[in-house]
């Protein structure tokens, strides 16, 4: 019997509660599932939180977390993977957009690919073309920058191997960026087209506003993934190549200074050459980019490690004693699933 951990994150979600919960216990007994349902209530102030007290005294594999307030969608999602105790973790939206009949293939689709990350992709997406429309430029953004080329990065619907949360700290708005964190530290990501529905109940908790918000948190993403250890290598880049400009500019100034002096007395003085100024901005500029360069550089040696993104990420170990290798799985059904 398959152990799994369905994560399900809710901001006043009470009217839909109810009848996500009955799906998920249907396809669990259909397809004969071991599944603990974990929600976190995000702050909410209608009733979800007497509703999953409720739910968790009536059947033993329901338990509810309460946040104080509301901490974002990527705080409860942290909060309920801590808890969760399966191997496999599911993560799905509260309101009833996401199908949960769709969790034996995504299963099916981690087992059979031997995937890490398994990303739902609504293909048929049913919300308003004000919703689909940013999103579509999101995803798009978001794939040509990590190059991990997901359809659908901000899909509620996922499937994940608990480990994947071992490495990845989960906070802010990083939830969209999962996948993408997990692809840069060697996890194997796939997208599998899932079914969409529209909402019935409540309103969604996101607007158009989220893209420039999601578009520097991309920006923050791609340093973090690229240069995270290494944050000389980019500022100090810019830095050097500020610098040298300058210098050479500079350079130039003062040759140009010791030959005419002499034989030019009607030369233009130095301080009436845009040049000099531009050089010299450029120098300084580049000094500067390169001490903050420094600056992360001692923040990062100097700083206790409290993160669990270790510089590195391990897939398997032999020969330690009492660690079981990691089966990979067939390659048998994959064509439902696309890699990327
Ligand atoms: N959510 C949450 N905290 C937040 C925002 C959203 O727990 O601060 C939950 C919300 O209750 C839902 C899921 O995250 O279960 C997705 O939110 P929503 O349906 O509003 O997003 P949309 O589908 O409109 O993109
Ligand atoms: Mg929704």
């Amino acid at each position: 019997m398959n152990r799994i951990s369905v994560v399900i994150p809710a901001w006043n979600e009470q009217d839909s509660l109810l009848s996500l919960y009955q799906e998920i216990s249907d396809v669990a007994e259909r397809c004969d599932l071991d599944v603990e349902v974990i929600f976190i209530d995000d702050g909410s102030t209608d009733g979800t939180w007497p509703l999953l007290q409720e739910l968790s005294a009536r059947d033993s594999r329901v338990r509810g977390i309460r946040f104080r307030r509301n901490f974002g969608k990527a705080a409860a999602l942290s909060a309920g993977v801590e808890a969760a105790n399966a191997e496999i973790v599911i993560t799905m939206d509260a309101d009833l957009q996401d199908d949960p009949a769709e969790i034996p293939r995504l299963l099916d689709a981690l087992e059979s690919g031997g995937l890490d990350v398994v990303s739902g992709w609504k293909k048929d997406r049913k919300d308003p073309l004000d919703k689909r429309l940013p999103s579509k430029v999101f995803n798009a953004m978001v794939s040509w920058m990590s190059g991990v080329r997901l359809h659908d990065h901000n899909c509620g619907l996922k499937c994940y191997r608990r480990e994947v949360f071992d490495e990845i700290d989960l906070y802010g708005e990083r939830h969209r960026f999962i996948p993408i964190l997990a692809a840069s530290r060697g996890f194997s990501v796939g997208e599998l087209v899932v079914h969409h529905r529209p909402r019935q109940h409540g309103h969604s908790k996101y607007n158009w506003r989220r893209l420039p918000k999601g578009f520097l948190d991309l920006m923050t993403i791609s340093f973090l993934t690229g240069f995270r250890n290494r944050p000389q290598h980019m500022i100090g880049s810019v830095g050097l190549a500020s610098f040298l400009v300058g210098a050479l500019g500079l350079a130039w100034m003062a040759i140009y200074w010791v030959l005419r002096m002499g034989w030019f007395p009607d030369w233009t003085p130095l301080h009436q050459r845009p040049v000099v100024l531009y050089s010299l901005g450029a120098l300084l500029l580049g000094a500067q980019l390169l001490c903050m360069g420094f600056l992360a550089e001692l923040m990062i040696a100097n700083s206790v490690r409290r993160s669990n993104e270790k510089p590195f990420s391990v897939k398997d170990k032999t020969g330690f004693g009492g660690h079981a290798d990691r089966s990979d799985g067939g390659a048998g059904d994959a064509d439902q699933v696309e890699s990327v």
